[in-house]
């Protein structure tokens, strides 16, 4: 029996009908079969008799350009149905600096794809990092909390950006020119003490990215008393840790149990062999977000009521599947196939279709697929994750 305060209060946070969907109807007598997801004001992409398109062909969109690098991005503005995840490509020359800015609504995780980069951070007890980066390095960046990025080397970096949030804009953060050209002089001068004329030549508009010189090497040891470090590391050595192998691949996971920081977001890093396949399951706790590096992909997403949807993925293109919804990843091509996946929880959780299979008896089995039981005898025991 659902009361109205309840449906007053599901609605509320779900947003009108879409919240109802799949209650008990007493005139029916039975389950509508209405898809409903439980959450997001996103649900109509997802709500229709047939699955949209988890694919975004990213590698086509054109890129916003500024003087030192450029940067463009997918949000459920380009990608509708990323309502919990989107995504940022950017790139910066070396020496051009994305300006001290923080994010209001979401943290921000990060992977080098190619070339180096300093990154500077303070967080709310002014403690702060300044460390170096380079291809196969993460960072995450809590909400809210202030950094900058910084192309360092002798060639352009490279790196995607993913947020815990769909509705989120590289366009829209809070950055450190825009509020001071925004300030009066005098306020200012009563800020930090130094006189008005001081900000004359100020920038009155946002900067984003500026360039300047290339900074010189970080020393190799700090004089004594010069740090107020935080305690946890913006940075993890993803490429440098261990991957966990597969008959038919490897898969390399950085949570919050690897990076204690991390503690919105989850990154992974699939190889997966020609012909084999990122097995049939779904993750409980989280949304997942794609980034396709290599190979050629295809991903089948199922969204209950009779509703899946196959899309194929080149390099660039970027993927999503929604929380709990069901998906499997096949190489469809000669190559390795690379997927850089990012969920939004730090915890990772995953339940494979075979392990679940395994958990219950041939003769359950049998009644539940209608066929002899005899037919499971010959099923693996235990998930793989990534069988040849
Ligand atoms: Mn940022
Ligand atoms: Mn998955």
């Amino acid at each position: 029996m659902i009361t109205m305060t309840a449906i007053s209060r599901r609605a509320a946070i779900g947003g009108g009908g879409a919240a109802l969907a799949g209650m008990w109807t007493a005139s029916a007598g039975a389950w509508e079969t209405t898809p409903s997801p439980a959450f997001g004001p996103a649900a109509p992409p997802l709500a229709g008799p047939d699955l949209p398109s988890f694919r975004f062909p990213f590698a086509d969109l054109a890129p916003k350009q500024f003087d030192g690098g450029w940067a463009k991005e997918a949000t459920v503005v380009q990608f509708p149905v990323s309502e919990t995840l989107a995504g940022v490509l950017m790139q910066l020359d070396p020496g051009a600096l994305r300006e001290l800015h923080w994010h209001a609504n979401a943290a921000e995780w990060a992977y080098i794809l190619d070339g180096r980069c300093r990154v500077t951070t303070i967080d709310p007890d002014d403690r702060s990092e300044t460390v170096d980066f380079g291809p196969g390095d993460v960072w995450y960046f809590p909400r809210g909390h202030g950094h900058s990025i910084q192309g360092i080397g002798d060639k352009p970096c490279l790196f995607l950006l993913v947020f815990d949030n769909g509705y989120f804009s590289e366009f829209g953060t809070f950055s450190i020119t825009d509020w001071v050209g925004h300030v009066p002089a005098d306020v200012l001068a009563k800020n930090f003490g130094v006189p008005a004329s001081t900000f004359a030549d100020f920038p009155k508009k946002e900067v984003y990215i500026s360039k300047g010189p290339v900074p010189g090497p970080l020393p190799a040891d700090y004089p004594d008393g010069s740090l107020a470090s935080s305690a946890l590391t913006h940075r993890y050595r993803f490429l440098a840790q261990k991957p966990d192998v597969f008959a038919g691949g490897t898969m390399t996971t950085v949570s919050m149990n690897e990076f204690p920081i991390s503690t919105t977001m989850t990154g992974a890093i699939l190889r997966i062999k020609p012909g084999a396949i990122r097995e049939l399951h779904w993750h409980p706790n989280a949304s997942e977000w794609q980034y396709y590096v290599r190979g050629k992909g295809r991903m089948t997403v199922f969204g209950s009521g009779g509703r899946a949807r196959t899309d194929d993925f080149s390099p660039g293109d970027v993927g999503y599947v929604p929380q709990g919804y069901g998906h499997y990843i096949e190489n469809i091509g000669d190559d390795y196939l690379e997927v850089l996946l990012v969920l939004n929880s730090g915890v990772y959780q995953s339940i494979s279709i075979t392990a679940w299979m395994a958990a219950n008896t041939p003769e359950l089995l049998g009644t539940n697929f209608k066929v002899d039981p005899a037919v499971f005898a010959a099923f693996p025991k235990s998930a793989e994750v990534m069988p040849d």
